[in-house]
């Protein structure tokens, strides 16, 4: 079993899920006394966000890159980067280390291309759903036609998970509001969803929505099992 590798911490509850999620797919494939080889490294949430909505990606980048190269340094064999936003950063990443980095939306495109979907909606941060790096790679390297919400909804969509989400709060009105806007995703032609904000598993489930749901925090960390597990 190779180490994975993850930076966490944004915001610190996803990433609780992640490594819960990798300790059981671990015990899943292996039972007995088995769990995941893994080093976390965990930043601090409020110079992130702060950076972010400064729309400080240089500074962003470093720290990305400088946490990518603390775990590389550690034993790393393979760096997961636990938000979607962040792979913002993740060219920088790739550039600055010499171990595999697992792409959130390259996972999540597989995962997509298996179940034959061609046309999903993508909620996230409007940082995810706004800018291209996201889309692209499901665009180009997959063929999937991605739908965003309107930006009224994409307003809602990115306070919900700022004001809420990330601060560990589930709200049934928000509930409802996500389930809307999936809705007139669905009603577009979205044949799924893209829970494209590793918080948004806590407040959407697959019993909330008609349409096919991918889980990028399950996604990504089954992907980084699977890798893993390779070596
Ligand atoms: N966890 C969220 C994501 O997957 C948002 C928090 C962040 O900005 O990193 O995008």
């Amino acid at each position: 079993m190779k180490t994975i590798g993850l930076i966490g911490g944004m915001s610190w509850e996803s990433s609780a899920v992640y490594y819960e999620i990798i300790n059981n797919e671990v015990k899943k494939l292996l039972g007995g006394f088995h769990s995941c080889k893994s080093i976390m490294i965990s930043v601090d949430f409020a110079e992130i966000e702060a950076l972010q909505h400064n729309d400080d990606w240089d500074a962003l980048n470093n720290t990305m890159v400088s946490s990518a190269k603390k775990l590389e340094i550690a034993g790393a064999d393979i760096v997961i980067l636990c938000t979607n936003t962040m792979h913002l950063c993740a060219e920088s990443i790739i550039k600055n280390i010499s171990i595999p980095f697992l792409h959130i939306a390259e996972a999540t495109g597989k995962e997509i291309r298996n179940q034959k979907i061609k046309k999903v909606g993508l909620l996230g941060t409007k940082f995810t759903m706004e800018k291209d790096f996201y889309k692209n790679i499901l665009t180009n390297d997959f063929g999937i036609e991605v739908l965003i919400p309107t930006s009224e909804e994409r307003e809602i969509v990115h306070n919900i998970i700022y004001n809420e989400l990330v601060h560990g709060q589930i709200k049934n009105d928000s509930r409802k509001l996500y389930k809307k806007i999936i809705q007139n995703l669905e009603a577009k032609g979205a044949e799924g969803v893209i829970l494209g904000c590793t918080k948004i598993p806590l407040l959407i489930k697959d019993s909330d929505v008609n349409i096919h749901i991918f889980d990028t925090t399950k996604i990504h960390a089954k992907k980084a099992v699977e890798w893993a597990m390779k070596g």
